[in-house]
């Protein structure tokens, strides 16, 4: 009977005991969608994400709300891109990392591998999640940073960031093939702001944004008609819009085309700076650049599988 006692109350002690030990994840808030989901990939279990920029938004122009700063404070790891991409955050992440355990992920990467551009003095383009295999790093950064939070983990950390870059690794090969079906004068992506730099590296397209690295300025007239005059002397007949950036621009530029007698569809949507919608496919990373490479290549007379690289992409994306 005493035993049996004993037994009991050790067993009720454990299960007491139980949640506050195994079951209390890693808190992790992330500013975009993209870091957010490698921080879900590489944490499995042992993470609760948040991701503070949802589908639609432009982290250019994001600040941080009252609701994001408490979430930041009460957070076991705080992930930024960096890069300048969240422009109107760099001065309150300078102020938090003072306090916090914040990363910035892609301030690990090699410099050589970034591209310059002229929007900002001594500032490289952030965009590097257009190129899957610069994104494998940046998943690794995310895994030394669960890393260095949860060192007793690590072990799980690096099973499943492996994982996660086989996934990548694959990706990278699908959109190369797939793209590279795109009749090589057809080769030019003409999208609302300058986001798919390292896309055009990676897979060999010209590059064309009516706004800057940044969505923060305008176009103004004359760049509109320089990209009217483009469109018609390199026939050009598709050009796409992005999720979380207006289509005012584009439509100017498609009506100017039109007035000069040259006729420009919209090829389709992509996801630029931000994913498609929480729960679905194009809401991953890999969802959305699977998405990105097969309208890209469809729309410019390439040849995709239409549901993409896992038969998972909605039906007309
Ligand atoms: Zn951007």
């Amino acid at each position: 009977m005493r035993f049996f006692r004993r037994t009991f109350l050790s067993a009720a002690l454990a299960l007491i005991a139980m949640p506050a030990f195994a079951a209390d994840p890693i808190k992790v808030v992330a500013t975009t969608g993209m870091i957010a989901d490698a921080a879900r990939q590489v944490g499995g279990d042992l993470v609760e994400v948040q991701g503070l920029m949802g589908p639609g938004v432009d982290p250019h122009a994001y600040r941080q709300t009252r609701t994001d700063i408490v979430a930041m404070t009460r957070a076991d790891l705080v992930l930024w891109h960096g890069l300048y991409l969240e422009a109107q955050m760099e001065a309150f992440f300078a102020d938090l990392a003072e306090k916090r355990n914040v990363v910035e992920v892609a301030a690990g990467l090699d410099t050589s591998l970034l591209r310059g551009h002229d929007d900002y003095d001594n500032k490289f383009d952030p965009h590097v999640w257009m190129d899957p295999d610069l994104w494998a790093r940046i998943v690794v950064q995310v895994q030394d940073a669960l890393t260095a939070t949860q060192p007793e983990h690590a072990d799980l950390f690096a099973a499943n960031a492996a994982v996660h870059l086989e996934q990548i690794a694959r990706l990278s090969d699908y959109a190369s093939a797939s793209l590279a079906t795109v009749p090589e004068t057809s080769r030019v992506l003409l999208s609302a702001h300058d986001a798919f730099g390292y896309f055009g590296d990676a897979f060999g397209f010209d590059v064309l944004g009516i706004q800057g690295i940044s969505t923060e300025s305008e176009a103004g007239l004359n760049r509109i008609s320089q990209l009217v005059d483009l469109l018609v002397t390199r026939d050009i007949r598709a050009v796409f819009v992005e999720t979380s950036v207006s289509d005012r621009s584009m439509r100017a530029v498609i009506e100017g085309a039109a007035a000069k007698g040259h006729t420009v569809s919209i090829g389709g949507e992509l996801y630029s700076d931000a994913m498609g919608a929480d729960g679905t496919y194009e809401g991953t990373y890999i969802g959305m650049i699977d998405h990105n490479a097969t309208v890209i290549t469809n729309a410019l007379g390439g040849s995709a599988p239409e549901r993409g690289l896992n038969n998972k992409l909605s039906a007309g994306s």
